[in-house]
Formats: C-alpha cells, sequence, structure tokens
C-alpha cells in the first residue's frame, strides 16, 4: 500500500510493496541491481567508513566496500516502453524498504526559461528534506536528450540543474533511447550505471504470461508455451494486456473460464491490431484472388 506525504508538491512514495519477484524474465537487469539495494537497505554496515551519518550529504563518496569500489551516483534503465523499467524502479525501494519519489521527466517540461530547473531544485530539497533515498525519472529523455545549438535554454538548464543536485541520492532514470541522451548525463560521476532491461525472451514471456494468468480462470487446453512462443516482440506490459483481454473475451462470452482461443484471439489483436470483423472474403472474391496469384506465377 502507498501512503504519500500530503504537504509536498512531489509526493514520495512510502512502503512500495514491488518486489523482485514481481518483475520476471529481466534476470541480469536485476542482478545488476542488486548491489544497489543490498547498500540501501543498510548503509552503514556497507560502508567501510562507519562515521556516515543519514544526512543525505555525499552518500556515493563513502566507499562501499571495504575495497574502495563505489556505487554508481545514478542508475539509467534502458530499455523499450513496457519492459518493467518503473516496476524495477519500485522494486529496489521495496526490496530495500525506501521510500522514493516516483517523476517524469515530462513534468520538467516547461516553455518558461528557468521553471523547470526550479521544480528539478524542489525535487531534490522535498527530496532531501525528508531523507528519502531514491528518486525516478522515467523519460528522462524529455529534457536529457542531446544538446544543440537549436536547443531552447529551459531544457539546458533544467538538464544542469539535475547534473548539479545529484549528489546524496540515488537517481534511477529510464529511457527508451540511450543513443538519443545528452554525453554529460551518461559521464562518470553520473548516470553512470546502464542497466539494459530488454523486450522478454521466450522463458521471460513464459513467467510473465504464467504469472498473469494465475490470477485468472484458465480452461484445460491453455498451453503456456506456445503462448510463450507465438508472442516475439511483445513486453510485459503488452502480455498483461494479453491476458486482460482474453478475460474480458471470455467474460463477454458467457464462458466459464478462459480458454486458448480467447489467448489467441487477444495475441491476434495486440500483434495485427484490431480484429476486422466485417472483413469476410467471399468465395468469388477468393476463387478470383487465387486465379490472379497463380497467374502471376
Ligand atoms: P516501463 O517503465 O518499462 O515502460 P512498466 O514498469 O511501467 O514499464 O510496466 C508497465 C506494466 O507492465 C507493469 O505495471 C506490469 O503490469 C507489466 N510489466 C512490464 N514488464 C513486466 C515484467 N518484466 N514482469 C512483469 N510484469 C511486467
Amino acid at each position: 500500500m502507498y501512503v504519500a506525504l500530503a504537504s509536498t508538491k512531489f509526493q514520495p512514495i512510502i512502503g512500495s510493496s514491488t518486489t523482485f519477484k514481481d518483475v520476471m524474465g529481466v534476470d541480469e537487469a536485476k542482478a545488476e541491481l542488486e548491489e544497489i539495494t543490498q547498500y540501501l537497505r543498510d548503509p552503514v554496515a556497507n560502508a567501510s567508513d562507519h562515521s556516515y551519518s543519514n544526512t543525505g550529504k555525499g552518500l556515493f563518496s563513502l566507499p562501499f566496500t571495504c575495497l574502495g569500489g563505489r556505487l554508481p551516483k545514478g542508475v539509467l534503465l534502458v530499455g523499450p516502453p513496457g519492459t518493467g523499467k518503473t516496476m524495477l524502479a519500485r522494486a529496489i525501494a521495496g526490496e530495500a524498504g525506501v521510500p522514493f519519489f516516483l517523476t517524469s521527466g515530462s513534468e520538467f517540461e516547461e516553455m518558461l526559461v528557468g521553471v523547470g530547473a526550479k521544480r528539478m531544485r524542489d525535487l531534490f530539497s522535498t527530496a532531501k528534506k525528508h531523507s528519502l533515498w531514491i528518486i525516478f525519472i522515467d523519460e528522462i529523455d524529455s529534457f536529457g536528450g542531446k544538446r544543440s545549438h537549436i536547443d531552447a535554454s529551459y531544457t539546458r538548464m533544467t538538464l544542469n540543474q539535475l547534473l548539479v543536485e545529484m549528489d546524496g541520492i540515488v537517481v534511477i532514470a529510464a529511457t527508451n533511447f540511450l543513443e538519443s541522451l545528452d554525453k554529460s548525463l551518461v559521464r562518470p560521476g553520473c548516470f553512470d550505471r546502464i542497466v539494459v532491461v530488454p523486450s522478454p525472451d521466450v522463458e521471460g514471456r513464459r513467467q510473465i504470461l504464467e504469472s498473469y494468468l494465475s490470477k485468472i480462470l484458465l480452461a484445460d487446453d491453455v498451453d503456456v508455451t506456445i503462448l510463450a512462443r507465438g508472442t516475439t516482440g511483445l513486453s510485459g506490459a503488452d502480455l498483461a494486456n494479453l491476458v486482460n483481454i482474453a478475460a474480458v473475451k471470455a467474460a463477454n462470452d458467457g464462458a466459464k473460464a478462459v480458454s486458448m482461443v480467447d489467448l489467441e484471439h487477444a495475441k491476434d489483436k495486440i500483434l495485427m491490431g484490431v480484429e476486422r470483423k466485417s472483413s469476410v472474403i467471399s468465395a468469388k472474391s477468393r476463387r478470383l484472388a487465387a486465379l490472379h496469384e497463380g497467374a502471376m506465377h
């Protein structure tokens, strides 16, 4: 359950119930994020400098391990939409038991010079006031795209503000396009940990489908493996949607359980757009098409 603190414009989310187990098919990304989660869970035990106190200052100037390794200041999750990047950020907060801010780059898009930068300043000062540990910025390319001469100065100011503020707070950002990001964001000391969150492979899709299918009543003919094989390219969000579409169709048809036909129908709907019920091909036009195709070869 989420509890929001009402006094601030940016609402921290406290008590994220998402865990790494909920995010499926992205094992490599989870393994990379485990280190940060561990640190957040117990920063003092993990810092070799035990004089550290939770003031939100210079968090990452402390060595993470006694070997002198340092945690990244910022983590950039890169991958197509709907692959679980936001879920992963929620899971880090959930697993570590720390509150976090969920924002989107578009919240800092402003036509007036300086407004976006001011919002960024407000966000970090609110976070530091609450001793919050994680800020998640979705679609960071909204303002963190490559800077060029024609770029509006408000974007540049917002980006500069983020670069200035990124100290002592874990910033996790997400983007679909790494190449489009300004180089200053991905240089060492900034978002220096890049974690790829790819579209799920066949096993990932099977796991995701299985988890969403486990929440509905299924007919005996449902074969998750076949479904997973036939859904290449679909994201976790697409697969969750697929199961939902099938369940709604089955309910509309008055069925007692969701069958493979419902799931195949939902799959086709997602892969090929809305089903065209009106597109009935008559025997005559089918014959004409066959003759035409035959004549071509
Ligand atoms: P992104 O931030 O990458 O665009 P989200 O994390 O917002 O994607 O995912 C949107 C929804 O899709 C989630 O709430 C969840 O229902 C589903 N989803 C996406 N990826 C996964 C995944 N890897 N495992 C389970 N569910 C997923």
